[in-house]
Formats: C-alpha cells, structure tokens, sequence
C-alpha cells in the first residue's frame, strides 16, 4: 500500500450524491479521493487547498455548469494545468466537441465500463505526473537539486521588471567558492560534488524569505535574488551565508583562505526602472565579486550603484 500522501489526488464534482459515491467506490483503492456537489465549491476549494492530479467533472448541473467550470480553470495559471476529464449522460457530438474546446483532456459519456474510465483515470494522471516531472527537472540543477541558471534568468527578468512598478531597491549577491579547483585536485571530483551539494544546502537555509531564489549559476557559483531588498538587507543574507558555509566545516588543507572551504560574495543593489536592465545589476555584482577575491576572499564586498 503506497503512503496516503503520495497517491495522486481525484476531484469529483458532480451535483449527484450517487454518482460521486458510484465513482469514488471505483478510484478509491488506487487514489485520494474528494469531492464538490457543485462547481462554485469545486473552485472555491481549488482556490485554497492544494490542487488535485485529475477532475472528473459532471456537465449538467444546476449554477454553473461544467464547461464554464472547465473555462475558468483553464483561464487562471495556478489550476491550467490540471487535467479535467468530462464524465456526462450528454452524446451529443456538440457537447462532446465543446468539452475538449473548454480544455478537457477526454471525454467519457454514460453509462460508463468501470474498467474504462479506470484506465482513462490512470492514463491522465500518469501524463500529468510526467508533465509535472519533466517541468521540475528543467528549472533545477541536476547535481544539486536547487533551481538552475535557467530558472534564475527567468526569476530575476520577472521580479526586475514587477521591481520597476514600486521603486523599490534591489539585491543579487553572486557567490563563488574559494580555490575550488584546489579542492578537487587534493579531494578529488566526487568530494568536489559532494562539497557542492552542501553549499548549496547552505546557501538555502540561510534564506528564510520565500520570495527570494537562490539558483546555482554555474561550476562552483551560486546566486541569490533578493527583490525588495536593501544594501543592509543583503549584506545581512550574505553574511549568513558566509556562516552559513563556513559552520559545513569542510575541510580544505589546499586553501590559502582557511582551513575550511568558504566563499566570496559580491553584493550589488539598484532601484529597477524600465530603462536599467538586470544584466547591470549582474554586472556589478559580479565586479563585487571580484573585489572580494582581491581583498582575500571569505568576505562580503559590494558596490552601490548611483
Ligand atoms: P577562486 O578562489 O579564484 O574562485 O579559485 P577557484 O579555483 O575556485 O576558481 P577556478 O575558476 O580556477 O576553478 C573553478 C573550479 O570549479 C574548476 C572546476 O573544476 C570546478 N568545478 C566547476 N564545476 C564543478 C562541478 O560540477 N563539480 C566539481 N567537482 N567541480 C566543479
Ligand atoms: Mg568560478
Ligand atoms: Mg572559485
């Protein structure tokens, strides 16, 4: 028996008790099954409780009907993706042509072969499963699990330019680790990875703010954006990182930094307007970064743009 937890989730709406109870009594050995008895409160709890793997959704009831349940779910980005498949007494080509124009990934009309829909269920879930799997891997970084330069270019464009709206300042902190190359060459490329991991690790715990992304940017670099954030607010996050890495107490004999490894931050801070772009704000990050290699590295050092 697989954990409660993990088993994919099946919204039923449909207006007759005895249908959802004929449907449930089917999915319940292999799915978390819930239910609405109307489409008003199958998406008012859409809109506040985690969201399902798959609907089965009843056309004909009374208030909002199950196309115009469909459309809306399609119009609003958080549900879009869940998979809505039409379970109707209606044959009609019409109706049936209309379902899938709403969005509906299928169609099932009554009455119905238990066995069929079962199938149609699983085969639905298991596509969103794989649509959902594919998405995560290809916005996080495959060695350490933390979002990927990808994922950071798109955060940062899109925070930038919501940034511009408020005037508000804004922080990256670039961070790169010091003599990694030594490190490998003493501890070879497995414990290099491995080092990597437990930065990045770090790096995430020390930012307990859920609007800020800390990505990996590439080798043995990592970055944070921090929207909303001051000079003094980054400094703050960069310094426990810092401590943060520093308290791993990975040992590094080849450092001419310290015993342990450690980073270099560098720290940049504008305001967003419609005419600066987020590749300036890189830039001067990443000439802090250098700053902080020169000075002696383990060190925060910034750069305050005019
Ligand atoms: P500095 O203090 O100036 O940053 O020196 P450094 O040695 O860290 O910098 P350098 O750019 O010379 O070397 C970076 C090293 O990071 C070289 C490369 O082998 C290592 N590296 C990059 N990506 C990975 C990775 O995915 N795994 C491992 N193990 N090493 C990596
Ligand atoms: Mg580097
Ligand atoms: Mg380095």
């Amino acid at each position: 028996m697989q954990q409660e937890e993990s088993r994919p989730k099946v919204l039923i709406v449909d207006d007759e008790t005895i249908n959802i109870d004929v449907l449930s009594g089917l999915l319940k050995p292999h799915y978390r099954v819930v239910a609405a008895k109307s489409g008003e409160m199958a998406l008012q709890r859409l809109e506040n409780q985690p969201l399902p793997d798959l609907i089965l959704l009843d056309v004909v009831m009374p208030g909002m009907n199950g196309f115009e349940v469909c459309e809306r779910l399609k119009s609003q980005p958080r549900t879009r993706d869940v998979p809505v498949i039409f379970i109707t007494a209606s044959i009609s080509e019409s109706d049936e042509i209309r379902g899938f124009a709403v969005g509906a990934v299928d169609y099932i009309t009554k009455p119905y072969r238990p066995a069929i829909v079962s199938a149609r269920v699983k085969t639905h879930i298991e596509l969103k499963r794989r649509g959902d799997m594919l998405e995560r891997l290809a916005i996080l970084d495959g060695l350490t699990s933390i979002p990927n330069r990808r994922r950071f270019d798109q955060f940062l464009e899109y925070e930038w330019f919501r940034s511009t709206r408020y005037g508000h300042p804004f922080s990256l902190l670039l961070m790169d680790i010091d003599f990694f190359k030594l490190f490998n060459d003493h501890y070879g490329h497995t414990h290099g990875d491995q080092c990597l991991r437990q930065v990045a690790g770090a790096i995430v715990g020390a930012m307990p703010r859920t609007i800020d992304l800390a990505a990996r940017y590439g080798g043995e670099e990592f970055a944070c954006v921090l929207p909303e954030t001051t000079l003094v607010g980054g400094r703050a996050v960069a310094e426990r990182i810092l401590k943060a890495v520093s308290d791993l107490a990975i040992p590094h004999a080849t450092s001419k930094a310290a015993e342990y490894v450690t980073l270099s931050i560098g720290i940049a801070c504008m305001t967003p307007t419609l005419e600066r772009h987020s590749v300036d704000l890189i830039g001067q990050a990443d000439q802090a970064l250098y700053l902080a290699k020169r000075n002696g590295r383990n060190r925060v050092a910034f750069l305050e743009a005019a």
